[in-house]
């Protein structure tokens, strides 16, 4: 699969001389992460608001409660949590909000790209009921974490339309509808009537769901960092770890200036650049588009948040300026240049939805980009301690709502850290063998 084969671990020749002197006595491990170009084009988000953030690149040994690789929404949402009752340092190979979150379209969603009944199907009912509701009860948490934090990220509840598509036809959303309700998820039903006028779309029926909103991903970030900040945290931007030794005892992290990071514990929250060494089955990752309009006369009904129940779906919001906001196409291969060439053909027929879903807007656009996007076969998030690696954690929030899926792996995550346990751990879990060291 692309982005997940095995390679040569990248060993500093220090660390491999370490590494060979103490393999007889202790567990000694050595990885480092993928390099990609995780977007290009133009995207939406000034980066300004992250870049005001008091970041260094590390030029010095240090010695941390908690590592967190990577600097993006996922690093903010695990720094907040830990830096509650630890000592953290973020540490990322470009500045901090700069790798996937700045590319981010930012719907923020309880529901999981795959339908809750062809989860169940994939699954078993009872895990993917769990993540279902798990993932409802983080959005929730998320939800409360901006207005508990006062982080300002244009934060607005939006319902949620989805609509018929190749995955699920009206009666497949009738069945959905019906499934999600024995789980008491806040979603309904509604006819081709009820869509036209409420909404102003032209489909034969849609579920529509609350507890959904959207907000700007690099704001968001930004804001939770500052929360870190304030319990005592530090950012290193420009800060690439190259190597991490990991022992029952806690983790020796190797920077590209030749610094080093002791830590009790360290997490991987590296966005779509994996480690080299994890090989997940059901996950890879693909190219995606998105473009935002230039600033409309008029928008749509309550503003709702679009998408289909298809694969690969296309999906739309708005933006707190006006704007449409348009994304999906995506495509199953990982090639940077690739997806750079396809991006004009893949601009005209994001406007060719774009009118499709509403006729009166215009699909003008202004911003217009490309990304890596990380997917999995279940829809669902990796989250968890990594099998062979102690001392060692990860979360890859694979998805459409990967930043839904960044608020389950703070919590579990914090939890595991504590000392705790998490009721779900068990679904997001990495496969044991994982190890491929
Ligand atoms: C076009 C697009 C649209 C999306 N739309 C949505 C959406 O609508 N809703 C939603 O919930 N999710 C969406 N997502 C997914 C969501 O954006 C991602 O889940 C989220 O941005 C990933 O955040 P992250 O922090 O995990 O990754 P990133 O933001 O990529 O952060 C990871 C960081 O790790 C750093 N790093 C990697 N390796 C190292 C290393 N060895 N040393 C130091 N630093 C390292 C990188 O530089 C990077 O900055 C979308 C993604 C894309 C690309």
């Amino acid at each position: 699969m692309a982005g997940f084969a095995s390679r040569p671990f990248l060993l500093r020749a220090g660390v491999e001389e370490k590494s060979r002197n103490r393999r007889a006595s202790a567990p000694l491990s050595s990885v480092t992460t993928e390099k990609r170009d995780l977007h290009s084009g133009n995207p939406l988000w000034s980066t300004a608001t992250a870049d005001a953030l008091p970041t260094q690149k590390l030029a010095r040994d240090i010695d941390v409660d908690v590592l967190v690789v990577g600097g993006g929404f996922t690093g903010s949402i695990v720094a907040e949590n830990l830096s509650r009752d630890f000592t953290v340092a973020v540490a990322d190979r470009r500045k901090h909000g700069h790798g996937s979150t700045n590319a981010s379209t930012a719907l923020l969603l309880y529901e999981i790209d795959v339908p809750l009944i062809k989860l169940r199907a994939k699954i078993g009912s009872e895990p993917a009921n769990r993540a279902w509701l798990r993932s409802s009860q983080a959005m929730r948490s998320l939800t409360q974490k901006f207005a508990s934090l006062c982080i300002e990220c244009d934060f607005r509840h939006r319902l949620g339309v989805y609509l018929p598509g190749n995955a699920l036809n009206g009666e497949g959303l009738e069945i959905e509808t019906a499934a999600r309700a024995e789980l008491e998820l806040p979603s309904y039903l509604i006819d081709r009537a009820e869509l036209r006028t409420r909404f102003g779309l032209a489909n034969d029926a849609a579920i529509v769901s609350e507890n959904t909103g959207e907000a700007n991903p690099v704001k968001a970030a930004a804001g939770l960092y500052r929360a870190a900040i304030s319990s005592g945290a530090h950012l290193y931007g420009d800060t690439d770890i190259t190597a991490v030794e990991a022992s029952a005892s806690g983790i020796v992290a190797q920077t590209d200036a030749g610094f080093t990071i002791r830590a009790r514990h360290l997490v991987f929250a590296s966005g779509y650049e994996i480690p080299d060494y994890i090989e997940v089955q059901g996950h890879e990752v693909v190219s995606t588009w998105a473009y935002a309009t230039t600033v409309q006369k008029k928008l749509w009904p309550e503003r709702a948040l679009i998408w289909e129940a298809s694969d690969p779906y296309s999906y739309l919001r708005s933006t707190p300026d006006g704007r449409a906001l348009l994304g999906g196409g995506d495509e199953d291969f990982d090639d940077e240049e690739r997806r750079k060439r396809m991006t004009p053909e893949k601009l005209e027929e994001m406007r060719d939805k774009l009118a499709e879903f509403f006729p009166h807007l215009d699909t003008t656009p202004e911003f217009v980009w490309s990304g890596a996007f990380g997917v999995s076969d279940t829809g669902l998030p990796k989250i968890g301690a990594l099998p062979g690696w102690p001392s060692c954690y990860a979360v890859f929030g694979f998805g459409g709502n990967g930043m839904t899926y960044a608020e389950i792996g703070g919590e579990l995550l914090g939890r595991l850290i504590r000392g705790e346990s998490d009721p779900d751990a068990d679904i997001f879990a990495f496969p044991a063998d994982a190890d491929k060291g």
